[in-house]
């Protein structure tokens, strides 16, 4: 494995998790980096570690707080997990992360990539961390024709991966196995520089982009959401999502699937006014916003409307437009906040 430590000390990119990667800046970036690309990470973990510095400032901190900190990185179960397991190491290991397996698979959210991480960056301990990058590397180094997502291929994957690490210093060689999936051994890659291309058999045997065999993804749903800006006395109707949603948390307008229907302003207007029983007009319509979330495409056609009077709806908060920006929205109706006049 000299020539992938080679390669990593020359080539790996320089992000702030990698400085000073104690387990708790380790465990908040892997968590980050689990849906989202590096580049975007880098500046929520930079603000992430002003406002978190440690476990107990996260643990200290308001939900709602966190939230907002996770604003537009989505999948926002994971930041409630970051709040939950920081709140579960002060109460069980007083603020310390465990340098434990078996500890750690105790912790909210901490699923076995994330605790390989831990161990090996964050401790500097004989782990393993096999990330998607990494079983990419490794089902075309050793010409793997399984599914990787099999149990079984998972187990032989992570022995693999357990007799490539180095003596002196596993956790280099842990790390350089993902930076060299995510920069050379993507999708399309690029073996000509590639520092394992003489032992690599996928490449010998010409399958390289064949490589992994994976289950076929779930096809994507389609959504198309009417969405209503309504507007009274300087406030807009926002509702919370429950817990045990998608967007738990997060403040959305009301909104109304339409299936295949178009909606025009008036049939939105009316709908409101049924739905809520309150005297509405059209101000505008407002431009098409496309979010994607989990295995779903939404498509929001936003109006803005306003109402005589306000009234309180059960379910709905009015806030007041000043306060919009301390509230943290799912990423589609932040969307349409910003286009708001
Ligand atoms: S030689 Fe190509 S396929 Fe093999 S590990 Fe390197 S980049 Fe991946």
């Amino acid at each position: 494995m000299k020539a992938l430590h080679d390669w990593f000390f020359q080539n790996k990119r320089d992000f702030p998790w990698r400085q000073n990667p104690t387990p708790y800046r380790v465990w908040v970036s892997e968590v980050m980096l689990q849906q989202t690309r590096a580049s975007v990470v880098v500046s929520y973990f930079e603000r992430w570690m002003a406002l978190f510095p440690d476990i107990q400032a996260l643990a200290a901190a308001p939900l709602s707080q966190v939230i907002k900190a996770w604003e537009g990185l989505g999948y926002y179960a994971r930041a409630r997990n970051l709040h939950l397991g920081a709140c579960q190491i002060v109460e069980q290991f007083g603020g310390e992360i465990p340098r434990d397996a078996s500890l750690l698979k105790t912790i909210r959210g901490l699923g076995p990539y994330t605790i390989g991480a831990i161990l090996s960056f964050g401790f500097r301990q004989r782990a393993v961390a096999i990330d998607g990058n990494v079983t990419r590397v490794l089902a075309r180094l050793f010409a793997i024709e399984q599914r990787v997502d099999q149990q079984a291929v998972k187990q032989l994957l992570a022995q693999k991966t357990e007799a490539l690490l180095d003596r002196e210093m596993p956790w280099v060689t842990a790390e350089a196995l993902i930076e060299l999936g995510a920069t050379l051994c993507t999708p399309k890659p690029v073996c000509a520089v590639c520092p394992l291309s003489e032992q690599c058999l996928a490449l010998a045997q010409g399958k390289a982009e064949l490589l992994p065999l994976k289950k076929e993804a779930p096809k994507t749903t389609v959504l198309r959401r009417a969405v209503g800006v309504i507007e009274a006395e300087g406030a807009i109707l926002l509702k919370q999502v429950q817990q045990g949603k998608v967007m738990a948390g997060l403040y959305e307008f009301p909104y109304f699937e339409m299936g295949k229907e178009r909606w025009g302003m008036r049939r939105v207007a009316e709908e409101v006014a049924q739905l809520f029983d309150l005297e509405v007009e059209v101000v505008q319509k407002l431009p098409e916003e496309v979010h994607t979330f989990t295995r779903y495409k939404a498509h929001l056609f936003p109006t803005h409307l306003r109402a005589f009077h306000r009234k309180a709806i059960p379910g709905y908060e009015w806030v007041s437009r000043h306060s919009l920006g301390s509230i943290p929205f799912s990423a589609g109706h932040k969307k349409i906040l910003t286009r708001l006049p």
